[in-house]
């Protein structure tokens, strides 16, 4: 049922936020990687490991899936992905190893400055646009807000500007890229980290032993920058 190879899977970012910390942590757990070129697939010299590099959206799937054994994703990703599985009756089980120290963003609601703000109730029927949908849909659900969404990959900032929707719920670290859009943040929905996640299935005990020798040293690396 497993790969033939016996090695332990790693999926991390391609490239984007979270791939240079991803690939520092492993290197400062000691492993010896060499991701120069740009392969999918890379082995780790010195262990019985391999690299995936692909989009973060791909990450909780392949996870969850069995397809690789851990991954390093941001919280937010993770949870959406879970959420549109539990919609879609799916399976979306993992097991949550360790949260780490990078990675930190907020998905927040935000509106043009103008916009007379009181509360999620001034939102009603109003049309959000967002990269994701299912947490959305939670956090408004629960206040019982109608909306309509918009489902928009990219350039969710500049929806309201082009008359695409009335407010946005969109990834924020500083808040600059609002304010260059003329948007205020006006409520913050989840607050997220990167995190490593291990897949639902049992593995063989030298992997799985392998895996638990990885994170008595991600642990120590993280306690160490403490
Ligand atoms: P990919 O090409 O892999 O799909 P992406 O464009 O979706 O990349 P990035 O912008 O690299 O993703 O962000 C990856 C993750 O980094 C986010 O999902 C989030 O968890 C985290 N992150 C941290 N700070 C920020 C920020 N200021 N804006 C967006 N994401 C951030
Ligand atoms: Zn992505």
């Amino acid at each position: 049922q497993r790969t033939a190879s016996g090695r332990l899977r790693i999926a991390i970012q391609k490239s984007g936020r979270l791939s240079d910390e991803s690939q520092a942590l492993l290197k400062r757990c000691g492993l010896k990687l060499n991701l120069r070129d740009q392969r999918l697939m890379s082995h780790v010299e010195n262990l019985p490991i391999d690299i995936l590099r692909v989009r973060d959206d791909d990450i909780p799937g392949l996870v969850m899936d069995g397809v690789v054994d851990l991954g390093f994703i941001g919280e937010n990703v993770l949870e959406e992905e879970r959420l549109e599985r539990e919609a879609r009756g799916q399976e979306a089980a993992f097991k949550p190893l360790r949260r780490l120290d990078f990675g930190g963003c907020r998905l927040s609601l935000a509106v043009p400055e103008d916009f007379e703000y009181a509360g999620a109730d001034s939102l009603t029927d109003c049309r959000i646009a967002t990269s994701y949908p299912n947490l959305l849909r939670r956090y408004l659900n629960e206040k019982g807000v109608p909306f309509k969404s918009c489902m928009l990959k990219g350039s969710v900032e500049v929806a309201p500007r082009a008359g695409l929707a009335d407010a946005i719920c969109d990834l924020v670290s500083t808040g600059a890229t609002l304010e260059a859009n003329g948007l205020k943040e006006v409520e913050v929905m989840f607050r997220s980290m990167a995190t490593l996640i291990q897949a639902p299935q049992p593995l063989d005990p030298e992997r799985q032993a392998l895996i638990d020798k990885l994170m008595v040293r991600v642990n120590g690396v993280i306690q160490a920058k403490e």
